[in-house]
């Protein structure tokens, strides 16, 4: 299995200049042949572009400086943009699992830069990693490379940053699991109900939120290509990536924990997309992270040999009481806790819901009461009806 490993470094001034020199390189190849690609009708192929863009530019006197980088990352971006559409086109046949792939992009000079180098374009040595044409960097050795990495890929993050990002082949270790399985629903106020009675609170982002849209308004009232516009610019990279960080931080710990712990993992199909759309929740949404959280518990789940499912969002999992199967209905967003009419037992809201999300997972639809049609069908709550509902207050 391949698996990333990040690093941070600081390059020297010369290096900072001749990785700005790279990145420029890569980024123009990039664009020329992208261009070339949306140009034809039918995708040329990586060998002709790399003639076209690579070879044959730096022959010509307005291309000749792609002569004064390393040729390997050139050349890793015609393949990687070939990857780009491969992707993309697997993914319009929805062969390819994840979120939904667009067409390749133009890379912009304002963006995160990148170049990968692959096994003929550096080496580590030591604490050192030399890469072709721009020297020898430190980076900060965070944790252990686990084996020699096939490819390293040089990034330049908005804020200035610079990061080493090895790939390099792990065989998992594989332990078994405390727990059969876990259901786990997730929300706004609290990020994860899990089906054990636990949940997980997601950190506040809503100080950081404020200063980046602060920033932003600022921003877009600031002259074009001024000083203080890209000093404004940086400012506002550097809370994105607080936030982020933070996030990711709070996201993998939770998602190691929950994989590590239990050997069915079950979430539900939440629509993302569709909820963004609704511009009161979508900042709210965005900033929660579900979809980057279900993709870490998948390949977590592929890394530790569990069994990852997602079942669909049209499962009525708040619908039914998660002990004897009887649907009580829909209830309003209001209604925190409930008593089972048909065997009495008191369930919190969100916990019924992630017990269900596990039962279904498990057991798909063998039984006909989790199917929600043929089930007993009660008539949706209603607020007055106090004999079923015994808590009615807002989280
Ligand atoms: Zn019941």
């Amino acid at each position: 299995m391949k698996a990333r490993y990040q690093y941070r470094f600081y390059p020297t001034e010369q290096q900072r200049q001749s990785l700005a020199q790279l990145f420029g390189c890569v980024r123009v190849v990039w664009n020329d042949a992208l261009r070339a690609c949306k140009d034809s009708e039918k995708l040329p192929n990586n060998g002709d572009l790399q003639k076209v863009f690579i070879t044959q530019a730096k022959q010509t006197e307005d291309k000749e400086w792609l002569g004064e980088v390393s040729v390997t990352p050139l050349q890793q971006s015609i393949r990687d943009l070939g990857v780009a559409y491969t992707n993309y086109f697997n993914s319009l046949k929805d062969k390819r699992k994840g979120k939904k792939v667009g067409s390749p992009k133009f890379k912009k000079k304002e963006n995160k830069q990148t170049a990968r180098f692959t096994e003929r374009g550096f080496s580590i040595k030591g604490e050192q990693v030399y890469l072709a044409k721009i020297g020898n960097v430190k980076p900060i050795w965070s944790r252990e490379l686990p084996a020699p990495p096939s490819s390293v890929t040089v990034i330049k993050d908005c804020a200035n940053r610079y990061f080493l990002s090895f790939v390099a082949e792990v065989i998992p270790e594989i332990k078994p699991a405390q727990n059969q399985s876990i259901g786990i629903d997730l929300g706004i106020k609290t990020f994860a109900f899990m089906s054990n009675g636990e949940s997980a609170k997601a950190p506040s982002y809503t100080k950081l939120d404020r200063k980046v849209r602060r920033l932003q308004k600022k921003l877009a009232r600031q002259q074009k290509d001024s000083n203080r516009r890209y000093q404004t610019r940086l400012r506002v990279a550097k809370k994105h990536n607080q936030i982020a960080d933070t996030r990711k931080d709070f996201l993998h710990k939770l998602s190691t924990k929950i994989v590590r712990e239990n050997q069915s993992i079950v979430l539900e199909d939440l629509n993302v997309s569709g909820m963004v759309k609704n511009r009161k929740l979508s900042r709210a949404i965005s900033l929660q992270g579900w979809r980057e959280f279900r993709t870490l518990c998948e390949a977590k789940s592929e890394k530790f040999g569990r069994d990852f499912h997602v079942i669909s969002r049209w499962e009525p999992t708040s619908q039914i009481c998660s002990d004897c199967g009887f649907k009580w209905g829909k209830l309003n967003l209001s209604i925190r806790s409930v008593v089972c009419l048909n065997c009495g037992s008191e369930h919190d809201r969100d916990e019924n819901a992630a017990k269900n999300i596990q039962k279904v997972g498990i057991e798909p639809r063998h039984d006909s009461k989790w199917t929600g049609r043929a089930g007993k069908t009660g008539s949706p709550a209603q607020l007055c009806e106090l004999s079923r509902i015994t808590v009615a207050s807002a989280r």
